[in-house]
């Protein structure tokens, strides 16, 4: 930094020049299939929790650098190795904690990327491979504004740092609210940065301030003690399937609306969104119209959805003239932000209850539930993010909802209730997380960056 430059302007500088670093890095991280999922390579994951911790030490900021696990529900069995990393504040400066995750998706059918998914390849503009967007670009934001921070104020730093990179968000993050317990102290903060949601468009950041919640279940329906003709008894006696078609029938109204009483909606405006761009977006054909009412945003951050998305019944090949005994299905749920995941099931369990036909026999297992999150938006650190997010993208950052969970957030909530949650991200509406062709914008990529280390230098010059 020299003496005429304002710090601001001489950590922009020193960010831009840290993105070729961050970008190989990140090829780097991408290499590695760190699937966290049973029956996947888990020394996959571990050479990937090294790799993060050597990049946290190539830092050069923190005190402490482990990789730890924590007992899964109070087990003998172990979560993925998670990275943290620390160093304390100085001279009452806040203590920020940054969070990203090190586990990626399994690919699905390698048949549908276009090119593999764990060889990093930059194509018109973008960096495809998984885990690409979500979230090791989450975690190379981090690692590179760190540097960025490193490179600007060398010894001078204050500002309390710790790093916390999950491995097993995509696998439910099992053993997350352990890891917290064991190490609460390390990890405390005034403000916790969640580098795992997405921005507005590739050029427009956001906050994410609300995300709905999630209930998951599988639903067994049965009808009969075993299969029988279906010349013999069809029409007098009653099959699995057709009780489950009706009965699932009952969960939405004719426009696709969900039709469960006990859901909630939560009343808030959103920004306008085209059925054109949700068109875009989704893949949705012209033919087919949208579901649901009231603004497209709203269905999709406000209310409640149901979608059924398995099903095990006899197959295509398998199917004979019988009339089938039993069918189960999971049912995926998405909740308002503000309602419990556990009471929204609860109403969800109830209505099929009240629901089935001819006196179905429905059984309910697996039940997972997730809460959502509406993020406080009054604390000091949301005003510090958007002035950094505006700074670093030259646009004002959009309050954003989720139509999807992050569950561990409500985790982050109930074990440092005093903390300012800010829930940032690197991806945009094409990053494709979770499915074939993941990719990150590197526009998004580099304005993350250059916001987050503004961030920082904004947080080190503020008390707590
Ligand atoms: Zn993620």
């Amino acid at each position: 930094m020299t003496s005429e430059q304002s710090r601001p302007a001489a950590v922009r500088e020193a960010a831009a020049g840290n993105i070729p670093a961050a970008l190989a890095d990140l090829g780097s991280l991408v290499r590695i299939p760190s699937v966290a999922f049973d029956g996947f390579d888990h020394a996959q994951v571990r050479r990937s929790a090294e790799a993060v911790a050597a990049l946290a030490k190539s830092t050069g900021v923190f005190e402490s650098v482990q990789i730890r696990d924590a007992a899964i529900d109070g087990g003998d069995r172990r979560g993925m190795p998670a990275v943290l990393a620390t160093r304390a504040a100085r001279d009452g400066r806040p203590t920020i904690l940054l969070y990203a995750h090190h586990d990626v998706q399994p690919v699905g059918d390698e048949a549908l990327w276009d090119t593999p998914p764990f060889e990093p390849t930059v194509r018109d503009g973008r960096l495809y491979g998984r885990g690409a967007a979500d979230d090791k670009a989450g975690v190379m934001v981090h690692i590179g504004a760190l540097r960025t921070l490193r490179d600007t104020l060398g010894d001078d730093i204050r500002l309390g740092v710790a790093l916390f990179v999950e491995g097993e968000e995509e696998a439910g993050s099992r053993s997350f609210a352990q890891f917290l317990a064991d190490n609460a102290d390390a990890l405390r903060a005034d403000v916790i940065v969640v580098a795992d949601s997405g921005n507005w468009d590739a050029t427009t950041p956001a906050l994410t301030v609300s995300l709905r919640g999630n209930a998951r279940f599988t639903l067994t329906v049965r009808t009969l003690e075993h299969a029988s003709h279906s010349g013999m008894f069809g029409g007098a006696v009653p099959d699995a399937m057709m009780a489950t078609v009706k009965l699932l029938a009952t969960l939405w109204d004719d426009d696709g609306a969900v039709a469960v009483p006990g859901l909630a909606q939560r009343d808030a405006a959103t920004p306008a969104y085209s059925e054109q761009t949700l068109r875009d977006e989704a893949g949705l054909p012209d033919a087919v119209t949208p579901i649901g009412r009231d603004s497209i945003l709203s269905r999709i951050w406000n209310k409640a959805s149901i979608t059924v998305t398995g099903i095990d019944a006899p197959s295509v090949v398998n199917a004979s003239n019988t009339l089938t005994p039993e069918v189960t299905v999971v049912i995926s749920a998405r909740i308002a932000p503000g309602q419990p995941a556990r009471e929204a099931y609860e109403a969800i369990a109830a209505h099929l209850r009240a629901h089935a036909p001819f006196g179905a026999e429905l059984t309910f297992s697996d039940v997972d539930c997730g809460d959502g999150f509406l993020v406080d938006t009054g604390g000091w650190a949301v005003g510090e993010a958007r002035d950094a997010l505006a700074a670093g993208y030259g646009a004002d950052p959009v309050e954003l909802g989720v139509g999807g969970s992050i569950p561990f957030i409500a985790d982050l909530v109930r074990t440092f209730p005093e903390a300012q949650i800010l829930v940032t991200g690197v991806e945009d509406p094409h990053a494709r997380a979770h499915s074939p062709n993941e990719s990150l914008h590197l526009d998004t990529f580099r304005h993350a960056l250059i916001s987050e280390a503004l961030l920082l230098e904004r947080l080190d010059a503020r008390g707590r």
